[in-house]
């Protein structure tokens, strides 16, 4: 399986990190080796800058290339949440020099994903969700603020990427991104139900 992320998807986040709103969804991978099923995360020594991602994570049920966006959502059942883990401070340096990302990005445990639920018990129209550290309320998401639909993100990804049952696809992260220290605990929740918690250790 892969895990396909998509950057700069929310206006907000895009202008906390002095991006341009993209006029294409923008899209990088992670290795299956990033996915973390457990609670506890290990800091990792190569980094002093690790951020938090809190993203909508949908599971691809059907393979598929080239899917046209109307027929998008017949090609994931489920809905989940995860933490796309950034080394700020690596790409930052990557981006300056127009390097690609992976260093930063596609480390192993860099995709904690927490309990997924079948879409069909969901308003897919207005899902809320959101991320807290030691209990306090770090971002806040709504799928509504999605600038590309997650149908128009399986049709656009696919014509570059054949999809396959099991790949994820993290939907990108809103705005309030921020480091996380040994220590502290990470719960996401959708709806206000828990769905993620996380341990950095
Ligand atoms: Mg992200």
């Amino acid at each position: 399986m892969k895990i396909i992320c998509i950057g700069r998807n929310y206006a907000e986040h895009a202008k906390e990190m002095k991006s341009e709103l993209p006029k294409e969804p923008v899209f990088f991978m992670k290795p299956d080796t990033a996915l973390l099923k457990e609670e506890d995360f290990y800091f990792p020594d190569f980094t002093q800058d690790l951020h938090h991602e809190i993203e909508l994570v949908v599971k691809i049920c059907k393979a598929g290339k080239h899917i046209e966006e109307q027929f998008g959502n017949k090609y994931y059942d489920e809905i989940g949440l995860g933490i796309d883990f950034t080394a700020r401070d690596i790409q930052a340096k990557c981006k300056e020099k127009g390097l690609p990302w992976e260093k930063a990005k596609a480390f192993d445990n860099s995709a904690p994903i927490g309990k997924f639920v079948n879409k069909s018990t969901l308003n897919l129209g207005s899902i809320n969700f959101d991320l807290k550290i030691n209990n306090k309320q770090v971002q806040v998401g709504n799928i509504n603020d999605m600038i590309f639909s997650i149908d128009k993100i399986i049709s656009y990804v696919s014509k570059f990427v054949s999809l396959k049952v099991g790949d994820l696809i993290f939907t990108g992260t809103p705005e309030g991104v921020g480091p996380v220290k040994v220590g502290d605990k990470l719960e996401g929740f959708v709806n206000g139900e828990s769905f993620l918690k996380l341990n950095i250790k």
